[in-house]
């Protein structure tokens, strides 16, 4: 019996297992891999604006400690459970570990609904949160980040929280917070900037020009939105299409981003953009692209529509958003290049890991500086996936798990089983 349950656990499990069985690891080790290390669950009451008092539900899971402090992102959405926090406290795990970063993956979250909360609601949930989990959190022990639903504001309101408690300023116990907070230049665009970094290096791979691709890109928020951007202005790519959870948009002859930035940059969202651009959202993913970012939640490219793709590139912005029966199609067809999500969005959190860095030594990096080395680590585990895929005829996602898998392995192994 667990607690873990849900759709989305039971891919990462599945993943997982997969992995498990490629690198021929002893069933008496899986549980004590796969299984997080710890999971916190509270209560979060709050007076809302019509005087009413609501509680949320609020969830930390952290995977594993075994080479440093868990990290990962924190996020409000109105359907999360515990089964979903450990699917993605789990991913991190592994992304942290492919990426060379001396953590271990956690992820946290509130069930609610940030786009219907008041400012002040807001507040309340984020603070209420944060002082729920201070018994649990530190900078040496889980340090929290933004994911979907929350912001820079929602950081600083978690690290004010902490350090009033503590009774001083505790910066490095959140990563992702504002710049004049002790955050980095450069974490807000890092993951949209990393996805856009890695589809440059998979097109100088396949041979093909950037400046004569087109992308699609689902999900308008800090990393699709960041990602569109990039691709169109440093490397020239033709945006053809975008989607947010209001609204699709398609034109295969390019959308005005300029225009749509400026648009969502007023009204928060894409619906109401474009009368004659509008598409079917779900349609969306399987039109003729290049290249193809999925950038919003889970379990979008499934077994039923991997058969219909039509682009040469999937960039996985968002966590999960292929399942492993997808996988096998995508693998079957064998013309798609997929840079999976644990390193195509990995550079969220080695900007956060430089946050936290800088914080522990209160000495901070210029911009240039954060991207210079953001780029350094993205290349050298771009290398060492498509090497170990190459050299083995596996998928670049059956490698990259392999190595991040193989790394807390052999943490675990060297530290034993205590006591
Ligand atoms: P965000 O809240 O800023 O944006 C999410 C976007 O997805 C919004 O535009 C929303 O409208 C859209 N969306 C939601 N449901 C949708 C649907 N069904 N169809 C189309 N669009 C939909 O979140 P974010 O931080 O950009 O995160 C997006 C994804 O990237 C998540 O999977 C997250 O875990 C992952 N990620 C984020 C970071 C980061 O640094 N923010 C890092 C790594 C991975």
């Amino acid at each position: 019996m667990t607690i873990y349950s849900g759709p989305v656990f039971d891919m990462a499990r599945q993943q997982f297992n997969i992995i498990a069985d490629y690198l021929d690891i002893p069933t008496d080790d899986r549980d004590r891999l796969l299984y997080p290390k710890r999971a916190i669950s509270v209560s979060i009451p709050v007076h809302m604006d019509d005087g009413r008092t609501e509680v949320f539900h609020g969830y930390r899971v952290q995977h594993h400690l075994t080479l440093g402090p868990t990290k990962g992102g924190t996020r409000f959405s109105p359907d999360l459970d515990v089964g979903e926090v450990a699917a993605l406290a789990i991913w991190m795990s592994w992304k942290c570990a492919l990426a060379g970063l001396p953590y271990g993956g956690a992820k946290g979250g509130v069930a609610c609904n940030p786009r219907t909360l008041s400012r002040r609601e807001l507040e309340a949930v984020s603070r209420r949160y944060m002082q729920e989990m201070i018994p649990f959190v530190g900078p040496q022990t889980d340090v929290m980040a933004p994911d979907m639903g929350t912001n820079e504001q929602v950081m600083a309101w978690f690290m004010d929280t902490y350090s009033m408690y503590h009774g001083h300023a505790i910066n490095e116990i959140v990563t992702g917070k504002p710049v004049a907070l002790g955050g980095t230049e450069g974490r807000r665009e890092a993951t949209g900037r990393g996805v856009a970094h890695l589809v440059g290096r998979a097109c100088d791979t396949l041979g093909m020009k950037t400046q004569e691709s087109t992308c699609i890109v689902q999900g308008f928020g800090n990393v699709g939105s960041v990602t569109a951007y990039t691709l169109a202005r440093q490397y020239g790519v033709r945006m053809i299409g975008v989607s947010d959870h209001t609204a699709a948009y398609y034109d295969p002859a390019g959308l005005p981003l300029d225009a749509i930035e400026r648009f969502v940059a007023e009204k928060g969202v894409l619906a109401g953009f474009s009368a004659e651009a509008l598409t079917d959202p779900m349609g969306l993913l399987s039109q003729r692209c290049d290249i193809l970012v999925p950038a919003a939640v889970e379990r979008v490219i499934t077994a039923q529509n991997a058969g219909t793709l039509r682009c040469r590139i999937l960039a996985e912005g968002a966590n999960g958003p292929t399942t492993p029966d997808a996988d096998v199609v995508i693998d079957q067809r064998g013309d798609i290049f997929v840079i999976p999500d644990i390193l195509c969005n990995s550079g969220g959190v080695i900007v956060s890991y430089f946050e936290w860095v800088q914080d522990l030594q209160r000495l901070f990096w210029s911009e240039s500086e954060v991207n210079d080395r953001l780029l350094r680590l993205l290349d050298q585990a771009f290398a060492q996936v498509t090497r170990r895929s190459q050299a083995e005829g596996i998928s670049n996602r059956t490698s990259a798990m392999a190595i991040g898998v193989s790394k807390v392995r052999a943490g675990k192994q060297l530290r034993g089983l205590f006591p």
